[in-house]
């Protein structure tokens, strides 16, 4: 058995067992913290930097998904700064993506209190729609980049390593190789990546087709194109 790190979060003393991390050990005391690329079956990535926390003594903010706990640390979840932090994370992102289709995220700008108008100079991102197989269409416009579709195409759970990031900056994209259609990758159309998914980004393409106004008969026949 791991030895136990005795640690306070938000004032609350605990024990949680030597490699746990700041978001696992906030959450077994029923201290929320948000996030939005954590998911529990993907390896941590810190990615979103959502889950940041204070830690006394510390200069930077600490992403929680990935910080392991150490013996005598205090941890603060609640303060201005981490606060100030989210509200600008989740104002930046929806002043490029669209978010319609991610409510666990625009519960959050609910949350926090964002100002939608805070970064309206900003370019909102739009990508064309990749409706280039039957099973799924790929709407990049409402991707958040959390990286969890990557994840569970590769080491995380299917090892088939169809799509990663392509792209710098402002044009970085989950893509395939060379931007070739997923009949022409590796994807096998497990539909492990629309399942992590938190924004609609990814979705089976029937869904999809009824979204757009088709029948449930008509859209038996997913190799049809909506209008
Ligand atoms: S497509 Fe979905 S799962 Fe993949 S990075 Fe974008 S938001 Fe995350």
């Amino acid at each position: 058995m791991p030895d136990d790190i005795k640690l306070k979060i938000d004032g609350h003393e605990i024990n949680v067992p030597e490699g746990t991390t700041l978001l696992q050990a906030a959450n077994s005391i029923g201290v929320s913290i948000p996030s939005i690329c954590y998911h529990d079956h993907c390896k941590p990535n810190a990615v979103c930097r959502t889950c940041v926390v204070e830690l006394e003594g510390a200069r930077v903010l600490a992403a929680s998904c990935v910080t392991k706990v150490s013996e005598g640390m205090t941890v603060y979840t609640q303060t201005d700064r981490v606060n100030r932090s989210q509200r600008t994370i989740l104002e930046m992102l929806n002043s490029a993506v669209d978010l319609s289709d991610a409510p666990e995220i625009m519960e959050m700008l609910d949350d926090y209190s964002t100002n939608s108008e805070r970064f309206t100079s900003g370019n909102e991102r739009e990508i064309s729609i990749y409706d280039d197989n039957p099973m799924y269409i790929r709407d990049y416009s409402k991707c958040v980049l959390c990286w969890r579709c990557v994840q569970v195409c590769a080491d995380d759970a299917q090892y088939t390593y169809a799509i990663n990031f392509s792209g710098r900056g402002y044009e970085t994209q989950i893509s395939t190789f060379f931007d070739r259609t997923l009949l022409e990758s590796t994807c096998v159309f497990c539909g492990q990546c629309v399942g992590v998914c938190p924004t609609g980004a990814l979705k089976a393409k029937r869904e999809w087709l009824l979204e757009c106004g088709y029948s449930p008969e008509e859209t038996m026949f997913t190799e049809r194109n909506a209008p």
